[in-house]
């Protein structure tokens, strides 16, 4: 009997790729033929020649942390749907379905679950094996071959008020320490010396369990051997908790790479975004990483244009992305998302403002910015050195951009 074909497109992070390897494999278990892998991540549009038209099933993980994503995300669907050979199905799953329910099922009837529901791919394939049966993996698609990741954490503790991200992760559920040691030295012990430790709030690691992320990093720094580890997702609060370790590794030059998300630099921001915290402190400690290990790349995450922000508070955080002069940069203008407590707060800024305020990030910090994602008409993102619409119907050229930086500088 041939085997069924299925086909997994990805738009979603990094995150969501350890996954969906572990559905890859539960897939290949149970029968099925995998076909080629289409990406197009959040920010881009799925190349129609990518769609598998001979596949049985096709997988979609989908991203909706932001509406240009969550455009993007379904864009795509509505591209596969019409590029499918009429008897495939379509599985939905990544964030979308828990972030915006209402959204996904006004344009789609088939299954859907979030990252919390992979096992119920067991009732929906009527499934041999089960998914809970494969392991976990550690090796994600977006990175190099010779990356280990280790996923040491789902979900988050935090409660940040423009998030819709923790609607679809969850709350915080934490790998053992000793698992999380266990999942190092196994890939130490097969020679792989480049890890990474991710997972959807790394930095508030261990709180459920009394552990923390300093003491992780602890037990990993005590081993002998070549190797670097880095971090990803780091809330600027949680940074104190875990930054003698993250220190100690960066003198023993350890760590080539560290993502601490800062959104804003402005006390009052960071009090109505829910993430209040000592920037001064913060800058200081980024400072001293940067004196001790200068080959550190330092990346964030800023928002612009948060409700009620002046323009006068997001130069304070243009100000503080400079002077510790991150080497990447991801800029997002303010999101309204379904279910976010900033949504009613007052004071929110009109679509242009924040897409003003996004171009003079762009023009004020350059080439560390990797990334532009601005809502409305859309959504528009710029990434390296293009500028393009996620709909191609309204693709902008460079020129546009060019102009609108200086338009926005010369109005600043
Ligand atoms: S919503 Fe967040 S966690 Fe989910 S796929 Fe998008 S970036 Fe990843
Ligand atoms: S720390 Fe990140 S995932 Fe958690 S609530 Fe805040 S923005 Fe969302």
């Amino acid at each position: 009997m041939n085997k069924k074909r299925v086909q997994i497109i990805m738009k979603s992070c990094n995150r969501r790729d350890l996954e969906m390897e572990q559905v890859r494999q539960y897939l290949e278990g149970n029968g099925y033929e995998l076909s080629s892998n289409a990406e197009a991540r959040q920010f881009e549009t799925l190349d129609d020649e990518k769609v598998d038209t001979n596949a049985d099933l096709i997988i979609l993980s989908t991203c909706a942390f932001s509406s240009v994503t969550e455009e993007s995300s379904l864009h795509d669907l509505q591209l596969i749907q019409s590029k499918k050979k009429p008897t495939a199905e379509i599985i939905v799953c990544g964030c979308l379905p828990e972030i915006n329910p209402e959204r996904l099922n006004a344009m789609f009837g088939g299954a859907s679950f979030g990252p919390r529901g992979y096992d119920k791919l067991d009732t929906i394939l009527n499934a041999e094996t089960r998914y809970q049966d494969y392991r976990h993996s550690n090796r994600a698609a977006s990175y190099a071959e010779d990356v280990f990741t280790i996923q040491i954490e789902q979900g988050c503790p935090c409660n940040c008020s423009y998030c819709a991200i923790k609607h679809s992760v969850g709350s915080l559920v934490s790998l053992p320490l000793e698992e999380a040691v266990a999942q190092f030295k196994n890939g130490l012990d097969k020679g792989y010396s480049r890890f990474v430790l991710m997972g959807d709030c790394s930095g508030g690691y261990g709180l459920d369990i009394g552990e923390s992320l300093g003491t992780l990093l602890k037990r990993i720094a005590a081993f002998n051997g070549d190797f670097t580890v880095s971090l990803t997702d780091i809330a600027s609060f949680h940074l104190q908790h875990c930054f003698e370790e993250i220190k100690l590794m960066c003198a023993q030059r350890r760590m080539p790479s560290l993502y601490v998300a800062v959104q804003s630099a402005n006390n009052r921001i960071l009090g109505l975004m829910k993430r209040q915290c000592d920037m001064s402190k913060v800058r200081e400690m980024l400072l001293e990483l940067k004196t001790l290990h200068p080959h550190i790349e330092l990346v964030t995450s800023i928002i612009a244009g948060f409700p009620s922000e002046t323009l006068e508070e997001f130069e304070e955080t243009l100000e503080f992305c400079n002077a510790i002069s991150f080497n990447t940069i991801y800029c997002h203008g303010y999101s309204a998302r379904p279910n976010i407590v900033s949504e009613s707060l007052p004071g929110k800024l009109a679509a242009s403002e924040i897409e003003k305020r996004c171009i003079i990030a762009k023009g004020r910090l350059g080439s560390k910015i990797a990334l532009v994602t601005i809502p409305g008409k859309g959504g528009t993102a710029y990434a390296g050195s293009r500028f393009k619409a996620l709909y191609k119907r309204t693709t902008h050229k460079m020129s546009h951009l060019s102009w609108k930086i200086k338009e926005a500088l010369s109005l600043s």
